[in-house]
């Protein structure tokens, strides 16, 4: 009944998924078989080569993202400060973001910010969010990130100063392979709200064309080593 319910949408979804996957990766492999056809017909044109690579960038971009999605092999479950988090994650990205004239400000707050996950994944999220950023912000400017403990959680901010996002644009977000980049793969996000659900999170866009986005994120506060008798859930 229920449970039944519940499991064949599971399926349904995951079968939607791996049509999805199927499209996506089928097209830059049937475009490598043609080029290979060329060039064992005595065709041999350098410039063939970059188009094969590319295709095969796709693919692995694909492959690494998706990846993403599965059970992590060893799991290290444990209580992360996420200022720490967000300080990694923007020295990762500062280079990058330099290179656009984008300069990423961060408020880091003044509490331990503790959260319980995956640390990879919790990380991964906030680099497919500040790099969509960073990626929308063509004429550069800045990024501000804003962490702070709200109640029984951490909020973590992310605002750009990009072109925003339209309404009907804003609905399509986090689903699979909707990208509007011409090498975008169109999962960075769905595999961020997946990671974010998966750690009793909440994710939400704002943002109106012209007026850039923010990414709220919310993590629930879980202190480590907290008595079993205090914990609320
Ligand atoms: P990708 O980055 O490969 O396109 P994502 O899932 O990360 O895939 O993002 C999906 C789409 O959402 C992007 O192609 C873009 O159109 C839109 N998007 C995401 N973040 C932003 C942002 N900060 N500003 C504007 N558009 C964004
Ligand atoms: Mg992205």
């Amino acid at each position: 009944n229920e449970e039944l319910l519940i499991n064949s949408e599971k399926l349904y979804v995951a079968g939607q998924l791996a049509a999805g996957i199927a499209h996506e990766i089928r097209n830059p492999l049937t475009s490598l078989k043609g080029f290979l056809q060329l060039i064992a017909s005595g065709r041999k044109e350098t410039s063939y080569y970059d188009i094969m690579n590319s295709e095969l960038d796709r693919i692995e971009d694909i492959v690494s993202e998706l990846l993403m999605l599965s059970k992590p092999q060893v799991y290290e479950l444990s209580y992360y400060d996420v200022r720490n988090m967000m300080r990694d994650t923007v020295t990762l990205l500062e280079t990058q973001a330099i290179l656009h004239n984008i300069a990423i400000e961060t408020d880091l707050g003044r509490d331990v910010l503790w959260v319980y996950g995956v640390e990879n994944q919790i990380k991964q999220v906030f680099i497919n969010v500040i790099k969509n950023a960073i990626e929308a912000m063509i004429d550069g400017g800045a990024i501000r990130v804003k962490l702070s403990r709200e109640n029984d959680s951490v909020r973590i901010r992310i605002s750009d100063e990009g072109p925003g996002i339209g309404q009907d644009q804003l609905a399509k977000m986090g689903q699979p392979f909707y990208t509007t980049k011409e090498k975008g793969t169109g999962l960075g996000l769905m595999v961020s709200y997946k990671i974010v659900d998966n750690h009793q999170g909440k994710i939400e866009v704002y943002s109106q064309l012209g007026r850039g986005t923010t990414f709220e994120i919310r993590f629930p506060f879980r202190y480590p080593e907290m008595p079993a008798a205090m914990k609320s859930s």
